[in-house]
């Protein structure tokens, strides 16, 4: 393959873009341009190598009314969108079938094991390895009951290959009193885990390597993509290559469609409050506090908080009562923040059993595809964008591909 034209520009997109270029390929990206609408632009920034277990559990259902918005936890569905999430929490139930469940899992610990190793290759490769930060991650929580049970889950749950915890040290705890009103209970650091020093930051750094070595940019949104890797934009304008590489996040449902491939993925929305200013020290880790629901992120743009999972239409606008509440969990915590913080919501790409989707369509095989990767976006990609060259260059991946086939899904 000598050229490829490549749909969507979000992290996934922008790290396939730059290691297909640097494999030789003469590569085109296209995108609308607006950083903000994909959750490349909002998300939590960790290098979550140590996710192993897909979210389609039977755990997580009969967790479901205890986790819903209603009785205070993050799982919310849009009643507008009930035609997209009902079928789709359907295959979602099918997937949490223990043996497929522990298929995914076996299949994931794969596929994470190199996560972060790929995060410092493909920072190396843009010129700034300093956009990884390997220091671990934590999750704390604030109350005895919180922590006793919080302890025995992550005592009998599964972590990945190259990941470990241990419980953090008194020292270590002592920390979180410059940032939060109270100590937590307990904490455990874990190892083989980091964050970016920003998303958007990261994604910038990739594009402009990308583009310094020749790769062609296009801003605009394409409308139609045929088998025969020629692809229309909605300005009328057409391009072709030899491959096409489908990576447009939640969005690739209606492309993969128009090519006779069914891509079952849905708008699983997460909300964040950004705050500039902050006391929050670069050196303590992304840090989950599980009680309240929030990831707590240092970036160099600032402190950023997340939460929710709300199933729904990608281009809905934000709940405002998901901000409130965030906020609300932020100052029960004592976190300083400013009085108005940055407001985004965006969408995790989700297919029914929690695994990307990375390979060659059976069907049309000029069409590369790279999509799903649900909550591990960040951590994935630059491990998606390896394998992705190496389909490209015909070779053989590292990582056995046959559970990422699009094809699962009929
Ligand atoms: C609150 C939150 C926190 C998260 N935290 C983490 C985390 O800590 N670690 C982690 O690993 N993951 C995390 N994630 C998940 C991660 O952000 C996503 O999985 C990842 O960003 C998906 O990247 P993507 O490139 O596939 O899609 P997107 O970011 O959605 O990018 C898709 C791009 O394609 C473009 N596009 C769409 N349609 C077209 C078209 N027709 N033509 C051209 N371009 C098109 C879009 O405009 C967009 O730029 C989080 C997500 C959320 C919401």
């Amino acid at each position: 393959m000598k050229s490829i034209l490549v749909i969507g520009g979000g992290l996934v997109g922008a790290a396939c873009a730059l290691r297909l270029q640097a494999a030789g390929v003469q590569v085109t990206l296209i995108d609308p341009g607006d950083k903000r609408r994909g959750a490349s632009y909002g998300n939590a920034g960790h290098i979550g190598s140590e996710q192993v277990a897909p979210w389609s559990a039977w755990g997580n259902v009969l967790r479901a009314p205890r986790s819903s918005f209603g009785a205070g936890g993050p799982l919310d569905f849009r009643w507008s969108d009930v035609a997209l999430w009902t079928p789709w929490s359907m295959e979602f139930l099918r997937a949490c079938d223990p043996v497929r469940f522990e298929r995914g899992r076996e299949a994931l610990i794969e596929l994470l094991a190199d996560s972060l190793p790929a995060w410092h290759r493909i920072a190396e490769l843009a010129g700034a390895p300093e956009l990884v930060i390997p220091h671990g991650h934590a999750t704390a929580w604030m109350t005895e009951r919180g922590a006793a049970d919080g302890l025995a889950a992550f005592a009998a749950a599964k972590w990945g290959r190259t990941t470990s915890y241990r419980e953090m040290t008194s020292a270590e705890l002592a920390r979180y009193g410059d940032v939060l009103n109270r100590l937590p209970t307990a904490a455990v650091i874990f190892s083989g885990t980091g964050q970016v020093s920003d998303p958007q930051g990261a994604r910038d750094a990739i594009l402009a390597s990308f583009a310094e070595r020749g790769g062609e940019l296009v801003v605009g949104s394409v409308v139609r993509v045929e088998a025969n890797a020629r692809v229309m934009l909605a300005d009328g304008s057409v391009r072709e290559a030899d491959a096409v590489l489908v990576c447009a996040g939640p969005w690739s449902r209606a492309l993969m469609e128009q090519l006779g491939v069914r891509a079952p993925l849905i708008g699983e929305r997460g909300y964040h409050l950004q705050s500039s200013e902050t006391n929050w020290p670069h050196d303590l880790p992304t840090t989950v506090f599980e009680e309240n629901f929030i990831a707590v992120s240092r970036f160099t743009s600032g402190l950023r908080c997340t939460s929710f999972v709300e199933f729904g239409s990608p281009d809905a606008p934000g709940d405002q009562r998901k901000w409130r509440r965030l906020r609300q969990r932020i100052d029960e915590l004592g976190i300083r923040f400013e009085a108005n913080p940055d407001r985004w919501v965006g969408s995790r790409p989700s297919l029914p059993d929690f695994m990307p989707a990375i390979g060659r369509s059976e069907r049309a095989p000029k069409v590369l595809y790279a999509f799903g990767h649900a909550h591990l976006g960040l951590t994935e990609a630059p491990i998606t964008a390896e394998i992705i060259a190496a389909i490209a260059a015909e070779k053989a991946p590292a990582v056995d591909i046959a559970p990422f086939r699009i094809e699962r899904f009929g």
